[in-house]
């Protein structure tokens, strides 16, 4: 079993950068998007392609988006049951479709921690996209909310997929990796930078064909 966790000062570059140039493409690209619905009544095939193309481009800017935002953010006292709830909830027509069911574990007494709840619903819902999207023949998606530390939340997204080879596990997180035809190679990324906003931590322990379990630990709000 392998234990990885990601030291990251490169990130905040990184994110300086995506802000401007997220920026940038946003307009253009919504631009293009409203001529190619235009074109779309002329009925040619490749006005679909070029319409998922596009999607494409937009859910990685938009992920870049999030990267670039944290410092104007409002930090709140705030549950996690409720927030894990919804968002296996939101997640749930996903995982019908790939057969994998979701269930979610309390162990001990949770505090409220400080965040920025949409943020930490962001990072929760990568983290169970790629439990869900490691598992080709479905299973069962374990989230555990545990409180039994004193100082700290933990949540652990355990799935029963197909593992992350040693060799890739330093690769994780970096921008653009990605070993799915569709991924944008940004999860893990926009994960450990909003974990890391919040003064906490993000590892993941795997092993090739039985699983992975990612580990996700908050300060509780004081
Ligand atoms: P994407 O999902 O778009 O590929 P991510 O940053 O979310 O980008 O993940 C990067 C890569 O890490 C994935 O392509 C996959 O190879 C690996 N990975 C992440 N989570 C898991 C998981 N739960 N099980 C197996 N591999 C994973
Ligand atoms: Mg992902």
């Amino acid at each position: 079993e392998e234990e990885w966790v990601r030291r990251s000062e490169k990130l905040s570059i990184i994110g300086q950068l995506a802000a401007g140039v997220a920026h940038e493409i946003r307009n253009p690209l919504t631009a293009l998007k409203g001529f190619i619905q235009l074109l779309q009544a002329k009925n040619t095939p490749y006005t679909e392609i070029m319409l998922e193309e596009l999607d494409r481009i937009n859910s990685i800017v938009n992920e870049f988006m999030t990267i670039a935002k944290p410092q104007a953010l409002t930090y709140t006292a705030c549950d996690l049951k409720p927030l894990l709830e919804s968002v296996i909830q939101f997640m749930q027509p996903q995982a019908l479709l790939c057969n994998v069911d979701i269930r979610l574990e309390t162990e001990g007494a949770v505090r409220p921690i400080s965040c920025e709840p949409n943020q930490i619903k962001q990072v929760l819902i990568n983290l169970v996209k790629n439990a869900i999207e490691a598992m080709f023949s479905g299973g069962v998606v374990t989230v555990t909310l545990d409180g039994t530390d004193e100082e700290w939340a933990v949540v652990r997204i355990t799935d029963e997929g197909e593992g992350i080879p040693e060799d890739k596990l330093p690769q994780l997180g970096e921008p653009f990796f990605s070993t799915k035809s569709m991924g944008t190679g940004l999860g893990l990324m926009v994960c450990q930078r909003i974990v890391e906003a919040h003064k906490g931590t993000l590892s993941i322990a795997s092993m090739v064909g039985q699983g992975t379990t990612v580990t996700i630990v908050l300060p509780y709000h004081r």
